[in-house]
């Protein structure tokens, strides 16, 4: 039987990564990290439904005046 050993290549830098590799499919942990930049950066924006949720809820409250902010 003959083995076929696809390759496959970083998302980040193209290298060639074997899918043994603790940090697949990334070549190693700085193009991990160089990934989840991406998302940090804003190229995905997921965060402003969040926080309109907590500004209505905080809005709908009653005025708290023992409030330290
Ligand atoms: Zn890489």
């Amino acid at each position: 039987m003959a083995k076929r050993i696809r390759s496959v290549r970083c998302p980040v830098c193209r290298k060639a990564v074997k899918k043994q590799a603790p940090d697949f499919p990334f070549c190693s942990e700085r193009c991990r990290q160089v990934d989840l930049g991406k998302w940090a950066s804003g190229a995905y924006v997921i965060s402003s439904p969040v926080t309109d949720i907590s500004d209505a809820i905080e809005d709908g409250g009653p005025p708290d005046p023992g409030r330290k902010s």
